[in-house]
């Protein structure tokens, strides 16, 4: 199976799941969008108001920022892939409930096998705490990390969510901060580059 194939399969299968309850009051499932062939993979929390009438993610005021901050850094989204830890929106947009995202978890994990991709960007705490759990956003956002997931390392970027950027100014300045280091950990070997961000890191300290 091609991966393009294998991400069909996986979306045929988010539209007739009813591992919990959220598929009754939703209205389209929100398996996730976007190349098969991205280097980088976003991860939101779950579908809002406008993601569940189109069936896409990201595509409300929370996508619009996304899409800006995509060109922020020269990548369109249809070079990169766009997902959720949960693929039919809650009620109400609450947090999803941890059983939920157990249940949700397949979709995505097989979503990120199939990609393959080099760098995961997780936007806020519910996709931060798949990868790194227990970890504050506060603390660690724009911190590259090795992750090894499911048998593979990736380079895990923790960002905060674009809806918290559109409700802070300090947020949003911080957002377009973290942004510009995908590109870095796209073009370059991460290894190399982890290492020099943390002597930047370093030296940054000593002049402040
Ligand atoms: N917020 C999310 O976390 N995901 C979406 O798809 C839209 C808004």
């Amino acid at each position: 199976m091609t991966k393009e194939e294998k991400l069909k399969e996986i979306a045929g299968r988010v539209a007739k799941c009813t591992r919990c309850e959220l598929y009754k009051r939703a209205t389209k499932p929100v398996p996730g969008d976007g190349s098969p062939e991205a280097e980088v993979i976003f991860i939101g929390e779950g579908p809002g108001y406008h993601e569940d009438l189109q069936g896409l993610p990201f595509v409300g005021a929370a996508g619009k920022l996304l899409d800006q901050l995509l060109q922020s850094i020269k990548l369109e989204r249809k070079e990169v892939f766009i997902g959720n830890v949960i693929k039919h929106r809650p009620p109400g947009n609450r947090d999803p409930l941890p059983e939920e995202i157990e249940a949700c978890r397949p979709f995505l994990d097989e979503q990120i096998q199939a990609i393959e991709p080099k760098v995961i960007v997780t936007l806020g705490r519910f996709s931060l705490n798949k990868f790194l759990p227990g970890e504050r956003i506060s603390q660690v956002h724009g911190k590259a990390r090795y992750v090894n997931f499911l048998g593979k390392k990736y380079v895990v970027i923790p960002m905060y969510h674009p809806a918290a950027a559109l409700r802070s100014g300090k947020i949003m300045e911080e957002i377009k901060e973290d942004f510009q280091k995908i590109k870095m950990f796209i073009e370059e070997s991460p290894e190399v580059e982890i290492e020099e961000k943390k002597e930047e890191d370093k030296q940054m300290k000593l002049v402040l």
